[in-house]
């Protein structure tokens, strides 16, 4: 996928399943994202609420589906963190990304699987968007 795209893939992902609520972030691409928590831990995907940014690992760009999915559950984390600075995969997680599941009809997170979620990603993911 050309990462010119990728605004536009946020911005419709924005208004389907968030009602267009989230502040314009950029989107930045990685060679490698390492998490903050798990030392030596590499991420697909992560949210930066300092710099307003989603970050997504380069190796997503030829896996479109799993990129989407990769930006939705970050998207839910900015949305939490818009409405009340919450991080990680708690119940306030699992709401938003419930909302953003059913506006996709795609399958909700648990508290099990909210880490992972959307996971796999559905295909008709690709066609809503
Ligand atoms: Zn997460």
């Amino acid at each position: 996928m050309d990462p010119q795209y990728l605004p536009l893939v946020y911005d419709r992902l924005n208004a389907v399943c968030f009602g267009g609520r989230l502040r314009p972030a950029l989107i930045r691409i990685h060679p490698w994202i390492l998490s903050k928590d798990s030392p030596g831990a590499r991420l697909a995907g992560a949210w930066d609420a300092e710099g307003w940014s989603v970050g997504l690992d380069r190796a997503l760009l030829d896996h479109p589906d799993l990129l989407f999915g990769v930006l939705l559950h970050e998207m839910v984390h900015q949305d939490c963190w818009q409405q009340d600075r919450i991080t990680g995969h708690g119940p306030l997680f699992i709401a938003a990304a419930a909302k953003a599941a059913a506006s996709l009809g795609v399958q909700p997170p648990t508290p099990g699987t909210a880490e992972m979620w959307p996971e796999p990603v559905p295909r008709q993911l690709l066609k809503e968007i």
